[in-house]
């Protein structure tokens, strides 16, 4: 539900986000939580809040709820692809960040791969076992959800999710007392060739998924965190879990806010990997490129389903290029425009400002960013029938273009304008080189020549002047 939003530490926001699983590269479904935690990240920072936030990388401990469950998703992706989980973990942790600096995802403060942290979890797991919560059944320790006040604290659990949830892992561990009990230390497993061990005082083994978020969340933001993201997948059972192990080892509310991102549809069909009908984002950014996904992942508000489909990729596409438009022609207003004030400026800048209010009531309702991207839109409406070809000062051209990066900026689009600046900063420096060949200062121009190939830029002398291709 919907509640007034207020940081425990006043004027301070701490944000924990569940990373991915790195034992493949990430899909849409993935990323539309990490979009939408970085879009939420940029706008408390837009409203004036300082975030810490923190994310786990999951490179041990993993097991599958799909259909070969109880396999270990970082074992997987290694047999796959005759490595080690280390190499795995490794590659497709580079990987992601890849996909997220394309996708202009700022990193959170603290990204933790889950293997560096044993000694948190077996901490918490001791102080799980010292107050009674958890009991050693056949080597392994299992966290007792019957001594817990409340196990299903959020009201939305399907029953689907809850049947997939129970099935997680260890459905035909006998050593359970009860049905929902999970594994915070794993001795014994049918994983004979786990390859990641570590000593504990329960015998040599791993931990649990679940342990990491709870034992990382204390480590790094202290016993009660103000946001939890996640998609929804995540709700049943993992953040119940997390729920569970830190209010029981922390005796404190874990989380004051939870927010979790619905799933995408493939052509009105939820996607998974079951039926195959996941896109990586590799697999759209080829043809579309990276903003395209941003773009498509922000223009629904964040709880609500999506759908994809090629029509709606298309549609966004387009929908983006209107945007840069108007920016680029706000630029070329701004060089061509008057430098005199007109009589109706503050009329037209108070006007354009209304589009900055809407902007501010659409994200501060639960972060509505397709509300939000409204009201871009509406302000391109009103710089394109205001502004552009129109007899403006300069002050109001330079106005707008400000509101407008202004705004894109917390949704994180027109990033790709970084380029065109780049690109100016290039042309600056090959004419530079230029003039010192006029000049025979050789020394000059080699050295030029060499600072853009180290930006990866290649120059090229034809006769009718230089080119430069990127690398
Ligand atoms: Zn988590």
């Amino acid at each position: 539900k919907k509640e007034e939003f207020t940081t425990h530490t006043p004027g301070h926001v701490e944000m924990y986000t569940c990373g991915p699983t790195v034992y493949h590269f990430a899909h849409i479904g993935n990323l539309r939580s990490y979009i939408m935690e970085d879009v939420l990240e940029k706008y408390l920072r837009y409203a004036g809040y300082p975030v810490k936030r923190v994310m786990n990388i999951t490179d041990v401990g993993h097991l599958t709820s799909d259909a070969d469950e109880g396999e270990d998703k970082m074992l997987k992706g290694a047999r796959r692809e005759h490595k080690t989980v280390m190499e795995i973990a490794k590659y497709y942790t580079d990987a992601f960040f890849a996909d997220c600096d394309k996708l202009n995802i700022k990193r959170p403060d603290v990204v933790e791969p889950a293997a560096n942290c044993i000694s948190e979890y077996i901490h918490m797991v001791q102080t799980l076992l010292d107050k009674g919560c958890a009991y050693l059944a056949g080597g392994n320790v299992y966290f007792d959800t019957s001594t817990l006040k409340q196990y299903y604290v959020f009201n939305d659990h399907d029953e689907e999710d809850l049947a997939v949830g129970v099935r997680e892992g260890v459905e035909e561990d006998t050593n359970k007392k009860n049905k929902n009990d999970f594994v915070l230390w794993f001795t014994k497993s049918k994983f004979e060739d786990q390859a990641l061990k570590w000593d504990s005082p329960w015998g040599v083994g791993y931990p649990g998924w679940h342990i990491e978020c709870s034992a990382m969340n204390r480590k790094y933001l202290g016993d009660t965190i103000d946001i939890h993201c996640g998609g929804k997948d995540l709700v049943f059972p993992h953040h119940e879990n997390e729920i569970a192990q830190s209010e029981c080892a922390n005796g404190c509310t874990f989380a004051n806010y939870w927010m979790h991102n619905g799933y995408i549809n493939v052509d009105n069909v939820k996607m998974s990997k079951s039926l195959g009908n996941f896109k990586t984002v590799r697999e759209i950014a080829n043809v579309y490129g990276y903003e395209v996904i941003r773009y498509f992942l922000i223009s629904s508000h964040y709880r609500s389903p999506i759908n994809y489909s090629l029509d709606i990729i298309e549609q966004c596409k387009s929908a983006l290029e209107r945007l840069y438009t108007c920016r680029d022609s706000l630029d070329f207003a701004i060089k061509n425009a008057a430098e005199e004030t007109k009589e109706n400026d503050a009329e037209l800048i108070a006007e354009l400002d209304k589009r900055r209010e809407q902007f501010i009531t659409a994200m501060d309702d639960d972060l509505n960013t397709a509300d939000g991207l409204a009201a871009i839109f509406e302000l391109t409406k009103d710089i394109n029938t205001k502004i552009l070809d129109h007899d403006v000062s300069k002050a109001v051209c330079e106005h707008a273009a400000k509101l407008y990066d202004e705004l894109c900026n917390v949704l994180g689009i027109l990033y790709n304008r970084k380029e065109n600046t780049l690109d100016s900063d290039i042309e600056a420096l090959v004419e530079k080189r230029q003039e010192a060949r006029k000049n025979k200062d050789w020394a000059t121009a080699d050295k030029i020549r060499d600072e853009l190939k180290a930006k990866g830029i290649i120059l090229k002398d034809t006769p009718q002047g230089v080119t430069w291709t990127k690398e």
